[in-house]
């Protein structure tokens, strides 16, 4: 059995405008007891679960901030994690970095860990745009970090930039994008900012701080970002992620493809033995339930067809598409049988649905619409 182990690392020395991720501010003593709490999650759940020996082929630590952790903290982690599973020779250790909070000596900290694959948060070049998400960086951090990573020798990286942005036009994007294809990262993350609600974005635009494009124009930038990674030699392989031939991020696409893995830390997902939990999103009540010895997990309450449905929302996003014989043992009924017969039928005529050596995929163009075709394959 080969398993993904996120860790929700959730400081943060500030808050970006547009983020709803569980995160708090960073401090020194919570950070220890929040790493002990995460030892004593790691413990019951082995437990729980089964899961001594397994082999770990990719690990991924997410935030929060994690580039801000207590590099000593993380190494006793690391050595928990290698006493109860078997980390494979070929792993993944994927790390996501504020570019303002790395330096040479946290990133050689972190190859020496044996991370392969830092993340680095870039969002945008524009300083501006970068102050208005709240950012604490500028674009000389992120080239700078970006030069170490090289530097280091590390095999891959991966950089997020967002787009849809406050007042984007096409020429910031294209200005953007010229900016991050001269730092050669083998891995993009393209995303459209989303107002959240109750975030300081979300009143901005209430109250007219800032004007979002609308849904058109935004669409425009995601199609024009997209014919410009694949001119630049980039491939689609999930709606939001890019990458050069063999970097695709191993640890996402288990999510995208409904395999194990187990997260620690508050608000992390899990899905193991075809059950799914969450933590708890609410760091003093994780670490008080595991001072008592109780997990703090929240079984996942959703219905069959829920997750039916979400199985192939998520596998539509996938550039090649659903797996038909790894849904029919999932679930137990193959992939027809959970659509609308007449759905299915008129989007294969036009073209949006592959249907293609044991998978079920979209075109290019139905990517673009994957959401809604998706809605429009599950019957209600
Ligand atoms: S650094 Fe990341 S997790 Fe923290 S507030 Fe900003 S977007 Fe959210």
């Amino acid at each position: 059995m080969s398993l993904a182990i996120y860790l929700h690392y959730p400081f943060c020395t500030n808050h970006c405008s547009y983020c709803d991720f569980y995160k708090c501010l960073i401090d020194r003593d919570q950070e220890r007891s929040f790493y002990r709490a995460v030892a004593q999650e790691l413990k019951l759940a082995v437990k729980k679960y089964q899961l001594e020996g397994a082999q770990v082929d990719t690990i991924f630590i997410g935030g929060g901030t994690p580039s801000l952790t207590s590099p000593e903290l993380l190494t006793n982690w690391i050595n928990q994690l290698r006493k109860r599973f078997e980390l494979s020779e070929n792993l993944e250790f994927s790390i996501e970095c504020n570019p303002e909070s790395v330096n040479l000596e946290r990133l050689e900290q972190f190859q020496e860990l044996g991370v392969t694959r830092p993340t680095f948060g870039i969002q945008s070049f524009d300083t501006e745009i970068l102050k208005i998400l709240g950012r604490r960086h500028n674009p000389h951090h992120s080239q700078q970090a970006v030069y170490l990573t090289n530097v280091l020798g590390f095999d891959t990286f991966g950089v997020d930039l967002i787009f849809g942005l406050p007042g984007q036009k096409n020429e910031d994007l294209a200005r953007d994008l010229a900016q991050l294809f001269a730092l050669d990262p083998p891995h993009i993350s393209f995303y459209e900012l989303t107002v959240e609600p109750d975030t300081a974005l979300e009143r901005m635009v209430e109250n007219k701080q800032v004007r979002l494009p609308d849904n058109d124009y935004s669409f425009a930038l995601g199609k024009s970002g997209y014919e410009k990674m694949t001119k630049a030699g980039y491939k689609r392989y999930e709606f939001c992620s890019f990458a050069k031939p063999g970097h695709e991020c191993r640890h996402n696409l288990k999510y995208w493809e409904g395999e194990e893995y187990l997260g620690l830390g508050p608000s992390a997902h899990s899905f193991i033995g075809n059950k799914r939990f969450n933590g708890v999103a609410d760091l003093e009540g994780y670490i008080s339930s595991l001072e008592k010895g109780e997990l703090p997990h929240l079984e996942d309450q959703s219905t069959e067809r829920e997750r039916i449905t979400e199985a192939i929302m998520l596998g539509l996003r996938l550039a090649k598409g659903i797996d038909r014989v790894k849904f029919s043992k999932r679930f137990g009924l193959s992939l027809e049988e959970c659509m609308s017969r007449e759905q299915y039928h008129l989007l294969v005529e036009s073209g949006h649905l592959i249907p293609d050596k044991g998978f079920l995929r979209l075109s290019d163009e139905g990517m673009f619409i994957a959401d809604e075709i998706a809605r429009r394959l599950i019957p209600d």
